[in-house]
């Protein structure tokens, strides 16, 4: 399958057609030889956003125009993996108050502002890119001594300068849980002060060290919404690098029914049935009324998954 292809499933992030050769990554020659041997295709980053397109394509730069505008040696250089014979790089651009000028018409542009315009295959390549350049421009620093860390394992680590410290870290994704919480007809959707206005969603929470996922589910309802709930099941999972998660998606059962929330992350949160829930808008509609989350979060396939549901 060609990143082109857009192949009908609802979960965002999640078709991964990029072979990650991951046993390449310590073959520096093997490495070097892809970015300069003419079929590199290298993805650039710059303060979060990608650079897109006037008809909302991704711009791809080989290794020649890559190297015309960036210093390539003074900054990430990731590779990603392998594609119909063609190896793809995410390249870091440095910090700048300015979007950089990659002599091309384009715009750097958050991926969630034109992931549903994408093919599946390009919104889940520009997720990945976009993931290890935020973890790399993180970990420019040794987090056991502090000295300068150095790109090693094609971009798959970071190895500390001081030759006495020489600790070696990995990119990290954080889990986090996103529960669609029911008690039979009705569905728990909450709110956050600062989402677009009438939006409602899952309850989520970040597992904390110590935490099975489980648990983390039934602290996170409870801490949020006041419910206790009993079973706990696994639906799906998906890529949610912003900045550096992954989105582990579950339903539950509520034991419960009275809302009480302890802390003060949701504004409001409220029991929807299906036929209310039917009458939403979608996040982006503008107007006035209840909302639906983005169709490109797992949110959204929970309350789909759910709204299927006889
Ligand atoms: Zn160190």
């Amino acid at each position: 399958m060609s990143l082109r292809e857009n192949p009908a499933h609802p979960l965002t992030f999640t078709i991964g057609p990029i072979d990650r050769a991951a046993l390449l990554r310590p073959d520096e020659k093997k490495i070097s030889a892809f970015l300069t041997g003419g079929r590199a295709q290298i993805v650039p980053v710059w303060n979060q956003r990608h650079l897109i397109s006037t008809d909302s394509r991704p711009l791809i730069f080989n290794y020649t125009e890559a190297a015309r505008r960036v210093d390539l040696s003074s900054t990430p250089l990731v590779f990603l993996g392998v594609e119909n014979d063609e190896p793809w790089f995410a390249l870091g651009l440095p910090d700048s108050e300015t979007p950089p000028d990659m002599g091309v018409p384009g715009t750097f542009v958050m991926l969630t502002d034109v992931v549903t315009l994408l093919p599946a295959g390009e919104a889940t390549l520009l997720a990945y890119a976009r993931a290890m350049v935020i973890w790399h421009f993180n970990h420019l620093h040794c987090g056991r001594c502090g000295a300068p860390t150095a790109l090693t394992e094609g971009g798959h680590s970071r190895t500390c300068t001081n030759a006495t410290c020489a600790h070696r870290s990995f990119p990290r994704t954080d889990p986090a849980v996103i529960t669609l919480v029911t008690d039979g007809p009705r569905c728990l959707l909450g709110r956050q002060s600062q989402w677009p206005l009438g939006m409602y969603s899952t309850i989520a929470g970040f597992v904390e060290p110590g935490e099975t996922l489980e648990q983390t589910v039934r602290r996170e309802v409870r801490e949020e919404t006041g419910i206790r709930v009993g079973e706990v099941r696994y639906v799906a999972s998906q890529p949610w690098p912003f900045p550096s998660s992954v989105m582990l998606g579950f339903r539950a059962e509520a034991l419960s029914t009275e809302i009480r929330g302890d802390d003060d992350e949701l504004e409001d949160c409220r029991w929807f049935t299906r036929a209310e829930v039917d009458a939403f808008g979608d996040r982006d509609a503008g107007g006035v009324g209840f909302k639906l989350p983005g169709r490109y979060s797992i949110s959204r396939f929970l309350i789909e998954d759910w709204r299927r549901e006889t």
